[in-house]
Order: C-alpha cells, then structure tokens, then sequence
C-alpha cells in the first residue's frame, strides 16, 4: 500500500478548531505510549479501540509510530479497514519508526505542530495508557478546553484503572482549589470503549472561564 506523504502547513488562526463541536466523531486523535508497558489487558484495549473506530468509520489520528501501545492502535484500525493518519515531527521520522501502512503520513517541523495538527485533523480526544508524551498530549487538550479554545469530548480509556491515581490527584486540585470541578467533569472515563464513545458523543461542552475566585470552590 502507499503511503500519501504531505508536509505540514498550519491552517490561518481560529480554522480547524473545533469551536462548534459536530454531533458525529468522524476523526479522533489517539494519544497513548509508545511503549508496549506490562499489562496485556492495555494492549487488548488498544486493539479493540482500532477496530472500534475502523468500523464505525472513524478517523484515527495519532503519533504514527508503528511501535508500543500506539502501534496496536494502529495495526487493529488498519486490519479493519479503517483509516489513520499519522502525524510525525521530521526528527522521530529519521529514526524510521513510523508506520509504513498508513492512509496518510503528515510530517511537521517539530512536536508543537504536530500536536496543533493532530488537534486540527480531530473531533475529539482519546487517551490510552501511556508515559510522559501521553500525559504531556493529554493535559495541553484539555488546558486548551479549558482556555475555551475548543469544545471537544477530551476522553480517557481507563484501562484495568490505570488512571485511576491520575484522576485522584486531579480531584486533590478540585478539593484545594486549583481546578475548578466543571473543568474536572469535562474529562470523560470509561474503562470500556464503547461506553467512552457514547460519553463522547453525547457531550454537552461548558463554555467557562478559566480562572477561579474564592467562591466558585
Ligand atoms: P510516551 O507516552 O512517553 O510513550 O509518548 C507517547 C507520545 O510520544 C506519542 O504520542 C508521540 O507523540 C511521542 N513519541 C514518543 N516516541 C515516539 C516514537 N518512537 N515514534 C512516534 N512518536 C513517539
């Protein structure tokens, strides 16, 4: 198969942002380690994720890479017919790690780009088990929900609970009064796919500020 290779142009201001979320996912960006980690129930979800997407016709945008837990994301969408488009900074592509089956290869200049593309290709947010790249990606979504830069379902596939201490610290702001809980909820988890994908489309986005004062904790 051949793989469509375009270089990365960021679209003009306030385009591809998402402001006004549409009903239906048709493309989702997949954020997840690429390290395969220890539990293979992480890496069933993975693939049941890829084969979900793929027959609901769902776009999967994600890192590109054909190893760890983002490549059985990946391999299970393609195996399904799916379509998935990989975005990679030019330095990770050098090492040659990216999927050579994709529908579409995007290369951008650096790892920014990549993530402002990926949020660009993508009606919402899907994150698996991962290390810090996973979180980093996670948590600049939904700071930029958070700013009302866009409305997207931002959701976590809990998997076995792996976020489980994650979301504990996260409460921990809530209680001290660094996060406001409305932003809290705004993150959808589920430890099954199909549930997450139901959150997802049924999300009702909060157009919020982003500062709290005394009396909203
Ligand atoms: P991590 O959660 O630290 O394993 O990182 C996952 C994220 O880091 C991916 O979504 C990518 O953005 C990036 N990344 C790290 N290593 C690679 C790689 N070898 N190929 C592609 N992306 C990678």
């Amino acid at each position: 198969m051949e793989v469509t290779i375009k270089r990365f142009t960021p679209l003009p201001a306030g385009r591809g942002a998402g402001m006004t979320r549409m009903k239906k996912l048709s493309s989702i960006v997949v954020f997840c380690g690429s390290s395969e980690g220890n539990d293979p129930k992480v890496l069933q979800a993975a693939t049941e994720l890829g084969k979900v997407l793929a027959e609901r016709n769902i776009t999967v945008v994600y890192g590109a890479a054909k190893i760890g837990v983002m490549g059985k994301v990946a391999r299970a969408a393609l195996d399904n017919d799916g379509r998935v488009i990989g975005v990679i900074p030019d330095f990770l592509l050098l090492r040659e790690v990216f999927h050579p089956e994709l529908s579409e290869l995007i290369i951008t200049e650096n790892m920014h780009e990549r993530k402002l593309k990926m949020h660009e290709l993508s009606d919402g947010i899907i994150t698996l088990p991962g290390g810090f790249g996973t979180l980093e990606e996670f948590f600049e979504m939904i700071t930029w929900a958070q700013l009302g830069l866009h409305q997207k379902p931002i959701g976590i596939l809990n998997t076995n609970g792996f976020y489980d201490d994650l979301l504990k610290m996260l409460k921990k702001m809530v209680s001290q009064g660094f996060l406001k809980k409305e932003n809290y909820e705004m993150i959808l988890v589920d430890d099954d796919v199909e549930g997450l994908l139901k959150q997802m489309e049924e999300y009702v986005p909060l157009p919020l500020p982003k500062w709290i004062k005394k009396d909203q904790v």
